[in-house]
């Protein structure tokens, strides 16, 4: 029997620009995601029989075919049938401290988690590009959550540019407990409001007024330049998600009041703010906790992390 317990790191969107709708119901989007050290624990252990089992301790992730960690176990028994049936099959155990439909990329990171694991499990010695690519089979943040870092991503998603790793900065993440947003929804919407095709001049206008701009983002990662990366973080689904959740908005200027650099995390309804130390961030936790007072408010302090997927144990 193998057993592989592997930790799995949530992401933040620091830059999220819609460029367009694509023909297939995707969207051309120019991205720069960061790995943060929230994370869930992913153990995989292998079974006497070729069965796929999963379960998780949060009531709101699915436990059958559904869960993207399960897709991600199915999708290696198909592509590789012969260790499928040498190794058998697996039990996934998702013990999950990611908040669900949070825009921090959780039920992708647990199904890159899976693809790492059985990789090393079956040991097929797949490359990370071979993994990233069946990553990009499931879903648009699989491939970054293979690898994690700092990354530009273009496409859907699926084409990544590393950049140089940022220092281990932190951040404070807020999420109403009892708020999610469908990313669907969110980026249903967007088309509708923005990208009908007298809509796209107009954004393209307002995104030049907003200062909408991946090259500055990217020059300040480069320059590891914290005040412009603070200053260049964009997220274009907060158009859509803000005006449609007040508590969001509130949060967001919660932030603002106490003078930290704040956006929503992909499609919401995350909020993080980067502090500039430990200190500072659980400072700002305690503020947001005292001037908003709403036992649903979730707040952590969390840190840059230059990986996603860790394996801090394995055994026979
Ligand atoms: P993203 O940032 O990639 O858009 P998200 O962080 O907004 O994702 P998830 O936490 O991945 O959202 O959850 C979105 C939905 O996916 C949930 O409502 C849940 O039903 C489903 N889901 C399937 N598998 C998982 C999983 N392993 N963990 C969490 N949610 C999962």
């Amino acid at each position: 029997m193998l057993s592989y317990s592997l930790i799995a790191s949530a992401k933040i969107n620091l830059y999220l620009e819609i460029i367009g709708a694509r023909p297939d119901g995707y969207h051309d989007l120019a991205m720069v995601l960061q790995s943060i050290d929230l994370a869930d624990q992913i153990d995989l252990h292998s079974r006497s029989d070729d069965a796929i089992c999963l379960h998780c301790n949060h009531p709101e992730v699915p436990q059958d075919e559904s869960n993207l960690a399960y897709k991600a176990a199915a999708l290696m028994a198909t592509k590789f049938p012969d260790a499928f049936a040498r190794y058998g099959g697996v039990d996934i155990t998702i013990h999950k401290r990611i908040p669900v439909g949070a825009g921090l990329a959780g039920g992708s990171t647990n199904a890159a988690a899976v693809l790492v694991g059985l990789n090393l499990m079956w040991n097929l010695k797949l490359s990370d590009k071979q993994l990233q690519y069946l990553g990009s089979l499931l879903g648009s943040d699989v491939p970054f959550c293979i690898v994690g870092g700092t990354m530009l991503a273009t496409g859907r998603g699926e084409y990544l540019t590393p950049l140089p790793v940022l220092g281990r900065s932190y951040v404070v993440l807020g999420k109403y407990r009892s708020l999610s947003v469908s990313t669907a929804w969110a980026y249903q919407t967007f088309r509708h409001q923005y990208l009908s095709s007298c809509m796209s001049n107009a954004l393209a206008v307002e995104n030049l007024e907003q200062s909408a701009s991946i090259e500055k983002m990217v020059s300040a990662i480069n320059h590891q330049n914290e005040r412009n990366i603070g200053q260049f973080l964009y997220n274009d689904l907060e158009r859509v998600v803000l005006p449609e959740y007040q508590k969001v908005q509130r949060l967001k200027e919660e932030f603002q009041r106490l003078g930290c650099a704040t956006m929503m995390s992909g499609s919401g309804p995350t909020v993080f703010a980067l502090t500039h130390s430990q200190a500072e961030a659980q400072q700002i936790l305690e503020s947001v906790k005292i001037a908003i007072a709403d036992p649903d408010l979730d707040l952590w302090v969390s840190q840059f992390t230059p990986s996603s997927i860790r394996i801090p144990s394995f055994h026979t």
